[in-house]
């Protein structure tokens, strides 16, 4: 049970400027939201981000264990591996984001993450990023070889090392972060972070508005900053008052559907 906790959610997906096709897919069914960036030519990329959201999409309205995440994924990377033709690379596509779930009855956000899409806290007027890219720039700057201001012009800064799909088994980061008043979470695509700025994604998630309007201005600055991928934003809002009136889009964990 998770109780007391009020949340407002909402997300965004634009195609950017450049791309043909929009391959990035977003989740909000609570308490599972979620971004998902396909990679593959062809329709395989959108299908691999769909497939794995799809999977995740089983665990909405359900109290979630790291076991079941742990299971939708492979499941999701074993139907994104039996779909490539045997002639051509397996597509893939990232994972990251956050489900709300209770230790002890206490609210904790599992943080997840397969790959460079990246899931950012806000809180406390600080932003924070929880993830950690699944690329080869990371191991680069984790090696001490590059700076990370580096990384973000590296000719290699696309090439990720972990993805669901392209392997017999998907690994995925976990983190278990309690949750706190307040707490604004964003999962997004790195079409938006390689267009922002940490300082810029700051002051856009912190700005004094609504879930979905966040998503909106984070992806919208994105594309405006040039728009060369695809750009994705799930926003997750902790109301500072659970009794706070309540949204279309806002709901209660603890009470209806929640187990
Ligand atoms: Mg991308």
């Amino acid at each position: 049970m998770i109780e007391g906790i009020g949340i407002d959610y909402g997300s965004y997906s634009d195609v950017g400027a450049v791309r043909a096709e929009n391959q990035d897919r977003a989740l909000v069914a609570p308490p599972v939201f979620v971004v998902a960036d396909g990679m593959g030519g062809h329709r395989g990329g959108a299908e691999a981000a769909q497939t794995v959201v799809d999977e995740l999409a089983l665990l909405a309205g359900t109290a979630v264990t790291t076991a079941q995440v742990q299971d939708r994924l492979q499941a999701a990377n074993d139907a994104i591996a039996a779909s490539a033709p045997e002639a051509f690379a397996p597509p893939g596509t990232t994972l990251t984001g956050a489900l709300l779930t209770a230790v002890d009855g206490a609210p904790y956000w599992m943080v997840i993450n397969v790959g460079d899409s990246r899931t950012y806290l806000w809180r406390g007027a600080a932003l924070e990023q929880i993830t950690v890219d699944h690329s080869e720039v990371q191991e680069l700057v984790d090696a001490g070889r590059i700076t990370a201001a580096e990384a973000e012009t590296h000719p290699q800064r696309n090439v990720i090392t972990r993805a669901v799909g392209i392997g017999p088994t998907v690994q995925a980061d976990l983190w278990m972060i309690p949750v706190r008043p307040g707490d604004r979470l964003l999962a997004c695509s790195d079409g938006v972070t390689k267009e922002l700025s940490g300082a810029t994604i700051a002051g856009l998630l912190g700005a004094p508005v609504d879930s979905a309007r966040a998503a909106h201005d984070l992806v919208a600055a994105a594309v405006a900053a040039g728009g060369s991928d695809n750009a994705t934003a799930v926003v997750v809002t902790v109301l500072d008052d659970p009794a706070a009136s309540l949204d279309d889009d806002t709901v209660r964990l603890g009470t209806g559907t929640q187990e």
